[in-house]
Order: structure tokens, then C-alpha cells, then sequence
């Protein structure tokens, strides 16, 4: 039986869009894909605040990060890390054979701007990587703060992590100056899993056209070339399904919805989820003021059994979210993003108060 994933990712699927998979296939070299692919873009832009080229994958995001760290480093790549997804970008330059250095913090932590600042000014690198919304730990990054200070480094490449909040959370990629800003379709957007986006700039291109052995799958240069010499095309066959289902969701989110009501939803659910673990006696991993809105990661301070939890959830219906990694059984996680409707994520949270 399918359960209600209150997991940060794949999310519910609303089943208009799980419909739009059953489009039947149009070619990926023909003038409709280019209508559909140029009006995805468009709405994109829209979404991410941005004037920058949007690129697709057909991959999951981190097949998009692992493009970044390959393609846009000359010298030396820089990762703040604040939990499991931040160690990933870490991992990604290692097999690629791109220097890194990372500094971490301990899990529950933020990225600091002061340390960006810092560790910028010693010159060394030439592309620094953030995670907007660590859904290991559920801290939300100062962004703001941090594109402040990456003004004095311009040259600078900044790469985002946004896979579990763009489309939850306001992430405004020019006003913030990100370079490579990523996210993944099965998060916040309510799509199945499959695709992944990113917006890139002109100068971050123009930089990985002087770095070889790019890759081939992930090149950006060449991804960037397709885009725009044959409008709007991949340069292999792309998951047209994603696509078909991407313009519909996109339209929903950006006319239906509206961005605004939806990052309020997003917001009124997250002040839920923690309210209700307070409240049940739980503290919460984030400090105030870095708490993401897309994702709660409640401390098992009662010493709750999560496992079990976790399996009487599952007959209940609801697949629920231990601890990332090394936090398992320390903590658990609530999901609330996409398209979830505050009633459900209340029932939800009513149905785990009656098993505590
Ligand atoms: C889910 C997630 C990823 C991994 O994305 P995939 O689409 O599974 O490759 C990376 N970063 C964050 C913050 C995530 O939540």
C-alpha cells in the first residue's frame, strides 16, 4: 500500500502531474520540444529569481554537483559543510580527482559568514560550495550574510545546494550573486525523482571553458551549448516525461498557487512542526534563526524508540523519517514540503503524538 511520505524526499505527487507521465512521447529534436523546453525555462527563471541560463539533467541532483565541483574548478575547491549533504560535495571533488578542503561544523550547526569571509581571503580557492537547506540536520544557511561577504571574492565561483528547499523557501539567485544554484525535481518542486536543474551564469561558463576533462554526462560547457545553439535542446535524449510534468507543475506553483502563498504554506508548517515538538517534550537540532522551513530535524531528548516509531507510523500509513547517518535514533525528521497540505502534516503529527 502506498504511504503518505512524510520523508524530505520523494515526496507525495499530486496525481494531475503523475498523470502528465502518461503524455504520449514527441521527439527530442523537434520544434515542440523546443516550445516545451523553452516555456519550462522561462518559468524557471521565474522560480529562482534569476536571468541566468537554465540547465536540465536527467539525473538527480547530485549528478549536477558533481558537474559543478568537476567543471568550474581550476585550482581549488572549498565545501562548508554542515551535515551529510555538505560532506557529499566534499566526496564528489575527491573522485574526481579536483582538489578540496572542507570545513565542517558540528551537526546542528550553520555555515557562518565570518568563515566563508575567512577562509575566502586566503586566496587558495576558486569555487567555494554552500548547502542552502541541510536536510540531514534541518539548518537553513544564511545565505543573505554569506552573499554579503562573497562580494569581496567576485571571481569567486559559488555553487548552491538548494536540491531540498528551492521551491519551498524565496532563494533570489541574482540578488544573492550565486553562480551554480542546483536542485533535484522529488523534493520541494513535487515531482517524481529523475530530474535535476540548475542555473548557471555566463562567467561561470566562460571560466569551464578553460578546465579539461570535464566529463562528458555533466559537462556544463556543453550542456550550455545545446541550450543555446539548438534552442532549448539536450545533448543526448532527456526524461521527456519530467518535462511534460515540470510545465505543468511549474505553471500550478507560479499562477495557481502563487510563490508567495507557497513558501507561506511552507512556513506556517515548519512553525507546526517545531511547535509540536516542543511541545511534546523534543528539542530541536537547529538554533533558532537557521531552522529550515522545508524540513524539521526534532532531538530525541525523551529517548523515544524511533525504529519503533517509525514502524508504527508505517502501519498507520505514514512512511516517517528517522535520524540521517551517525543522528539515527538521536533524532527523527519531519518532512513538509511540496505540495502537502498543512491538514495532512497535522494528521500526521497527531497520529505520532498518539504512538509516543
Ligand atoms: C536530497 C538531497 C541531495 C541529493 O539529491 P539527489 O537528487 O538525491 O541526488 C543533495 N542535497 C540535499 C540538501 C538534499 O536534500
Amino acid at each position: 500500500m502506498a504511504k503518505k511520505l512524510f520523508i524530505p524526499g520523494p515526496v507525495d505527487v499530486r496525481q494531475e502531474v503523475l498523470d502528465a507521465f502518461a503524455t504520449p512521447m514527441i521527439g527530442h529534436r523537434t520544434k515542440d520540444i523546443t516550445v516545451l523546453q523553452e516555456r519550462i525555462s522561462q518559468n524557471l527563471q521565474k522560480l529562482f529569481y534569476t536571468d541566468n541560463t537554465i540547465l536540465l539533467s536527467s539525473s538527480s541532483g547530485t549528478g549536477l554537483m558533481e558537474g559543478a565541483v568537476r567543471c568550474f574548478t581550476a585550482k581549488r575547491a572549498l565545501v562548508f559543510s554542515v551535515g551529510a549533504f555538505g560532506n557529499r560535495w566534499a566526496q564528489l571533488a575527491e573522485a574526481n580527482g579536483v582538489p578540496v578542503d572542507k570545513v565542517e561544523v558540528e551537526w546542528g550547526n550553520p555555515t557562518m559568514a565570518e568563515d566563508v569571509d575567512k577562509y575566502l581571503s586566503t586566496g587558495k580557492y576558486d569555487l567555494f560550495c554552500v548547502t542552502h537547506n541541510e536536510t540531514s540536520t534541518g539548518v537553513m544557511n544564511p545565505v543573505e550574510a554569506i552573499s554579503e561577504v562573497r562580494k569581496k571574492y567576485p571571481d569567486v565561483i559559488w555553487c548552491v545546494d538548494a536540491v531540498s528547499s528551492m521551491g519551498g523557501v524565496k532563494i533570489e539567485v541574482d540578488k544573492l550573486g550565486i553562480d551554480v544554484c542546483i536542485t533535484s525535481t522529488q523534493k520541494c518542486l513535487g515531482l517524481p525523482p529523475g530530474m535535476a536543474v540548475v542555473s548557471v551564469t555566463d562567467s561561470a561558463i566562460e571560466k569551464a571553458k578553460t578546465i579539461p576533462n570535464r566529463g562528458f554526462y555533466f559537462d556544463y560547457v556543453n550542456l550550455h551549448k545545446f541550450v543555446k545553439t539548438k534552442p532549448y535542446q539536450y545533448p543526448t535524449t532527456p526524461s521527456i516525461p519530467h518535462m511534460f510534468a515540470l510545465d505543468m507543475q511549474l505553471q500550478y506553483i507560479l499562477e495557481e498557487e502563487g510563490q508567495e502563498a507557497r513558501y507561506a504554506r511552507h512556513t506556517a508548517m515548519a512553525e507546526t512542526a517545531r511547535t509540536w515538538a516542543i511541545d511534546n517534550g523534543f528539542e530541536l537540532l537547529a538554533g533558532e534563526g537557521y531552522r529550515s522551513n522545508t524540513v524539521t530535524t526534532v532531538k530525541n531528548t525523551r529517548d523515544v524508540d524511533v525504529a519503533a516509531l517509525v514502524k508504527a507510523a508505517g502501519e498507520n500509513g505514514y512512511l516517517m523519517s528517522n535520524g540521517y547517518g551517525a543522528l539515527k535514533g538521536k533524532t527523527f525528521r519531519i518532512a513538509h514540503m511540496a505540495d502537502r497540505k498543512p491538514e495532512v502534516l497535522q494528521e500526521y503529527l497527531d497520529m505520532l503524538t498518539s504512538k509516543l
